[in-house]
């Protein structure tokens, strides 16, 4: 029996990539002809004719299979999708944009298959055609979440990966609604290879990140991956806990001894925005999770289909 692959394309606005995608991915079918395929899009509510140009491939290549929601649910949404409709034996998930090179497949099965890793993962050793200050935040935020949080996060990991059945098995038991994929994929667990490439710039079409969802995204990672914020939160409490009383003795001692000038109102003040700022500035973090906590108790459903290729058949 053959063993079969499954591709994941996320698509949102990729009429002008898919064509282009398409060939590229045709190349390294060929060369893999061990294995069957499946090349799963994945429409995310796409606004120009993505779904299009997908039925028009589905319609020379019945290997072509396709999952359209009924809106814009975001990658993390599309990948869950893929993965759920996905029956092969391989998983692999790619970018439409070709910023995942499907070249690097046959390579990928190798370690895979001759040295027994449950899944090969991508990273970009460089940002090359980034926006500077992108790519600065992006190093810190790397930074920050592996100090914080137990599992590690990859400095420059795509979402292009390999993986078993198995492990992605063990990604589809994780059904929150606040998904953060690159550290599911280490909270799984499973033996990982690390492939490292130069970034490539996108074929067609532009970048549907800009630089606020990006930080929403990282937040998302965040509040998904440590609870280490609110344990600095009760820290900073002690902390200034500690203080007061030293305060108090302090100035008790002072009274005592030198009697009692009214005195020092400006720096009570700013004790006094400074504390209360800190304290609304951690309760904005703690909004944070109660809020993440209220979306995943809604139990909604993390996408919606509205059409799949079993439709036109
Ligand atoms: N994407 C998606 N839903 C979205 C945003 C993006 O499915 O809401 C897809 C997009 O079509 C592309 C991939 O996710 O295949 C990566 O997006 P993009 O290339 O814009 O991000 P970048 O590579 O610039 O980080
Ligand atoms: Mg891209």
């Amino acid at each position: 029996m053959l063993k079969k692959i499954s591709v994941i394309v996320s698509c949102y606005n990729e009429e002008e990539s898919l064509p282009l995608f398409y060939q590229e991915m045709n190349k390294v079918m060929e060369e893999l002809k061990k294995y069957k395929f499946e090349l799963i899009f994945v429409n995310d509510g796409s606004k120009d004719k993505t779904l299009e140009v997908i039925k028009t491939l589905r319609k020379k290549d019945n290997r072509v299979r396709f999952v359209s929601f009924s809106r814009n649910f975001g990658k993390e949404a599309a990948m869950l999708a893929g993965l759920d409709y996905s029956t092969g034996d391989y998983v692999t998930l790619m970018d439409a944009d070709l910023q995942d090179p499907p070249k690097m497949l046959p390579e990928m099965l190798k370690y895979i298959e001759e040295d027994g890793y449950d899944c090969v993962g991508t990273r970009r050793v460089t940002r090359k055609g980034e926006p500077p200050i992108r790519s600065f935040f992006a190093r810190r935020f790397y930074k920050l979440i592996n100090k914080m949080s137990k599992v590690e996060m990859v400095d420059g990991a795509r979402d292009y990966r390999l993986m078993t059945r198995q492990m992605v098995e063990a990604i589809l038991n994780c059904r929150e609604y606040n998904r953060y994929s690159k550290g599911l994929w280490s909270f799984v667990g499973f033996k990982t290879k690390w492939l490292e490439f130069e970034n490539v710039q996108r074929v067609a079409g532009e970048t549907k990140w800009s630089f606020w969802k990006l930080f929403k995204y990282a937040i998302e990672g965040i509040v998904a991956f440590t609870t280490v914020p609110l344990t600095i939160a009760a820290f900073l409490g002690i902390l200034f806990c500690f203080i007061a009383f030293v305060m108090i003795v302090v100035i008790i001692c002072k009274t005592l001894i030198w009697g009692d000038p009214v005195s020092g109102w400006p720096s009570l003040a700013c004790i006094i925005i400074f504390v209360s700022g800190i304290q609304l500035f951690f309760m904005g973090i703690f909004g944070e999770y109660l809020a993440k906590t209220y979306l995943e108790t809604k139990k909604r459903p993390i996408y919606i289909v509205k059409e799949t290729e079993k439709e036109i058949q």
